[in-house]
């Protein structure tokens, strides 16, 4: 595609944008009295327009019916997450009994960690990305204490090279080998929050089952972005948040995935919970723990029904738009802010940025992080001054993710127009 820095070039891509009327699904925040330039659907994603309704629904039957609500309600609640079931296994690349909504993210990555990091005195070692997202860091240390072990010893982190932002695969890899007699558990973010880099996930995984260690990864910042294939890359597990590209709401509902060849085992240690028994014999309330022998075994607690209803209004926008299309539009978008922004650096004496994410389409989602060589800050308040929302990550990060449920090229183009305006005034 030949790229043009004007707004009519803006206007024509998003004329022919056969996406384009979703943008009118969701609640676009007015901030300074004018429709905000939204950029951080990385950090929470916008309100779908019919969410209300779909809590609304349920705040009626639960009104109306009291507890006959979990039988009789339009969309009984006893059942109510099988209904997300297979939008989530969809959209994860995984089979229906891999996937189930639950709890919240840092919870459930505990919660798998208590079944898939089971260190022995040989095998303890936890292998994570350098600046992995600092609740997953508690996470991992905070298991190894649990098992007695000094986390310094135990979390081994990897970092990019030297002058370099993102991991090479080929390091990953190697330094998985390293750790061949004694990594128990390989766990990174499938993108990582700060670069916006997506990891081989396939390569991973091979690396760390061939040194005999199990392979999970935190897709918070990868779910509703990039094309996920979770059962055929053979990942052990995963887990995610729903209020980032989900568009599910402030601390909204989160899910796991758990590969088929272990969701019913049942010798695996777990933390369980009534949600998790046999739905035959749930309600004898017997003392024998007989887990349903899918990822639903997992399941602690009956389902907060209003966060799920919220979820569903999500699911149903994306299977409507369909994962072919966004992920073709974001790939468009991405490619047309980074061409902007190298254009603003390529009119200045010297850069004033440099993009740390990826710069090959398949290592990246629809984050661009911007590493501000100089006015850093500056540039980010005149930003929010202007109804732009972007993120500021310190010391000198701009992160801003162009998403192609509801943002347009025009947001793309402003957002690039007025970045360019700040430097010259
Ligand atoms: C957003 C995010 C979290 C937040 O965890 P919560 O438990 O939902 O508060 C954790 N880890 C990663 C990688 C994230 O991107």
């Amino acid at each position: 595609m030949e790229w043009k820095n004007d707004a009519l070039f803006a206007a024509s891509l998003d004329k022919a944008d056969e996406l384009r009327s979703f943008r009118e699904r969701f609640h676009i925040p007015v901030i300074n009295g004018k429709t905000s330039i939204y950029l951080t659907g990385n950090s929470l994603g916008l309100q779908p327009v019919t969410a209300s309704a779909y809590v609304q629904q349920e705040l009626n039957d639960w009104a109306l019916l009291g507890v006959e609500g979990h039988f009789h309600a339009k969309h009984p609640w006893k059942p109510y997450h099988e209904m997300l079931t297979a939008p989530l296994a969809e959209l994860v690349g995984a089979k229906h009994q891999e996937v189930v909504v639950m709890n919240s993210l840092t919870v459930n990555l505990h919660l798998l960690m208590v079944s898939f990091y089971r260190p022995t005195e040989k095998r303890f070692r936890i292998i994570c990305e350098a600046r992995a997202f600092p609740s997953d860091q508690y996470a991992f240390a905070s298991q190894a204490h649990f098992h007695g072990l000094d986390a310094e010893d135990a979390v081994i982190e990897i970092k990019p090279r030297e002058g370099e932002y993102s991991l090479r695969t080929e390091d990953i890899v190697a330094t998985i080998a390293q750790y061949a007699d004694s990594v128990a558990l390989v766990v990174l973010g499938a993108v990582n929050y700060y670069t916006g880099q997506l990891y081989d996930i396939k390569a991973i995984t091979k690396a760390a089952h061939d040194a005999g260690a199990y392979a999970g990864f935190d897709c918070a910042h990868a779910v509703g972005n990039v094309a996920l294939k979770l059962h055929e890359q053979e990942v052990d597990f995963a887990c995610w948040c729903s209020y980032k590209y989900l568009n599910s709401g402030p601390g909204g509902v989160a899910g796991i995935f758990i590969h088929e060849k272990h969701v019913a085992n049942k010798e695996l240690p777990r933390f369980a919970g009534w949600w998790g028994q046999n739905k035959e014999t749930r309600f004898q309330m017997g003392k024998e723990f007989d887990p349903i022998p899918t990822a639903e075994g997992w399941q602690l607690s009956n389902a907060p029904i209003l966060s799920m209803a919220v979820h569903k209004a999500s699911l149903d926008i994306f299977e409507e738009a369909g994962m072919e299309r966004l992920h073709t539009k974001r790939k468009m978008m991405a490619a047309y802010l980074r061409y902007l922004l190298d254009d603003i650096n390529a009119s200045l004496e010297t850069p004033c940025m440099n993009i740390i994410t990826p710069a090959d389409e398949n290592a990246r989602g629809c984050q661009v992080s911007m590493l501000m060589l100089r006015q850093g800050k500056q540039v980010f308040e005149e930003l929010s001054k202007r109804s732009v929302v972007a993120d500021w990550r310190e010391p000198d990060v701009i992160r801003v993710a162009p998403v192609p449920l509801y943002n347009s090229f025009t947001d793309i183009f402003q957002f690039a127009a007025i970045i360019k305006e700040i430097l010259n005034s």
